[in-house]
């Protein structure tokens, strides 16, 4: 992992070193905590900022046979740390093998690979520079030259931190993004109502109809509005487009405030509503619209009872993508209310029925209205990177892409763009090496410094 790692050839290496590595990262989705940049909170230790929300390396340490007392468990953060090193060792060919020691290096300087034996002297190095004030939230986002943040909030959120960081004359970015799947979780029939109930009282009304529920969203969606927000993004198994009236669907939102399950009919007509509706809201502010679709959530019964949801007992889903999707965009672009768009799968066998279906609607008011997003999740990694890239050049412009993001709840993540950029430039310059495509600096550089972060800046219109 020196200076050259994954750039292969010479064209690759001038791409990265001369272009990717100095353009500033956007990104544009991520699960960071907005208060802890709003306090620019420092970490006592190495294990809070790594170790506290990161269900991938659960996976891996429950996969080498980690105590889950060690993992999400009551044993002390040394500990933790401890039986992490003693993981690291079994990542190798795991992206988490190449992140763990980028961020080692990229932030700590350390150049030393995690293992028992080194795991003292990295844990004193590593808390010794995050007791410093160069080690706090701002300054780590600081160090990676972040331009933009979008983070992920509910619609009940007050956005208060996104005000604080934004009065505090932060020169970086940080704005919020609407994730409202909670509003569309009938299937759990508790849950839901007490979401309904929270609506309720952040709007300070009561919600006693399907309209007074849509009113208090849309009063909701303005508010993040007027805090900033330009980006919504969905959860989803797949997408929802069944026929309804109406009437139906006021029918099933009466059924489940009643206290009724629904069946899976009803569940799926509730849906493809509200995914119609927040479309159309979408549209009429302007904003992008993300979908993230295929994850397969809380497998493992005994585990979810334990500890709850985003754990690491996700998986990839199989579920029908292109006709649903299709429909679903369709209904949007018949009245001309199709916001931009960026879709995520995590099944890699949907990347061809994605990057052929955003074709359909491109419509040539902007460039890559819209877009099949970065390999995501199981996918953010070198093969599903590079899948992904493929087959969008292959399908669509791989030029007019807005490139990568981190979906991270760390603050140490921003090596993933980094990695991304290593890749893409590695790609191109096997092509150019291979006579494939032209020895022009001039084109190779203007989509490589498009991509990273260029296209981005340009598509969400944050500014
Ligand atoms: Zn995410």
């Amino acid at each position: 992992m020196d200076k050259n790692f994954l750039l292969h050839t010479t064209t690759a290496q001038e791409l990265y070193h001369q272009h990717a590595a100095k353009m500033p990262i956007f990104d544009y989705h991520c699960h960071i905590p907005p208060n802890e940049i709003a306090d620019d909170k420092k970490y006592d230790n190495i294990t809070q900022i790594w170790l506290y929300g990161d269900h991938y390396k659960w996976r891996a340490m429950r996969t080498n046979g980690i105590d889950e007392r060690f993992i999400t468990g009551d044993a002390s953060d040394w500990e933790k740390f401890e039986k992490w090193a003693e993981t690291v060792p079994n990542t190798l060919r795991n992206p988490l093998f190449h992140w763990t020691h980028l961020e080692l290096k990229r932030f700590f300087g350390i150049d030393k690979i995690l293992s028992p034996k080194t795991a003292r002297e990295i844990w004193d190095e590593c808390n010794a520079k995050l007791q410093t004030p160069e080690y706090s939230a701002r300054n780590i986002i600081r160090m990676a030259n972040v331009h933009t943040i979008c983070t992920t909030d509910d619609p009940v959120d007050s956005l208060e931190y996104h005000r604080q960081i934004k009065q505090s004359g932060f020169e970086v970015k940080v704005l919020p993004a609407w994730r409202p799947d909670k509003a569309m979780a009938v299937e759990h029939t508790s849950a839901f109502n007490n979401y309904v109930d929270k609506l309720s009282e952040v709007a300070g009304t009561t919600i006693k109809s399907f309209s007074e529920f849509m009113e208090v969203l849309a009063s909701r969606h303005q508010f993040f509005h007027e805090n900033s927000c330009r980006l919504s993004d969905h959860g989803l198994e797949t997408f929802y487009a069944e026929d309804y009236t109406e009437n139906e669907v006021r029918d099933i939102f009466e059924k489940v405030r009643a206290g009724y399950d629904l069946d899976a009919f009803e569940i799926s007509k509730f849906k493809s509503a509200m995914l119609y509706e927040f479309g159309v809201m979408d549209h009429s502010r302007g904003w992008t619209q993300q979908y993230h679709i295929g994850a397969l959530r809380n497998n493992n019964s005994r585990l979810f009872k334990k500890l709850g949801p985003d754990i690491g007992f996700d998986s990839i889903g199989d579920f029908e993508v292109a006709r649903p999707l299709s429909k679903f965009l369709d209904k949007l672009d018949q009245s001309n209310q199709l916001a931009q768009t960026i879709l995520y799968n995590l099944n890699p066998c949907d990347n061809e029925v994605l990057a052929t279906m955003i074709g359909n609607f491109q419509d040539g008011t902007v460039p890559g209205k819209m877009q099949f997003g970065s390999g995501w999740w199981f996918l953010d990694q070198k093969d599903g990177m590079e899948k992904q890239i493929n087959a969008l050049s292959n399908l669509g412009l791989l030029s007019r892409f807005v490139g990568m993001l981190t979906d991270s709840r760390s603050f140490l993540s921003y090596i993933r763009h980094e990695y991304f950029r290593r890749i893409l430039c590695n790609l191109i310059g096997d092509d150019v090496e291979n006579g494939e495509i032209p020895n022009d600096m001039e084109l190779l550089s203007k989509m490589v410094e498009d991509i990273c972060f260029n296209n981005a800046k340009a598509y969400f219109k944050f500014d």
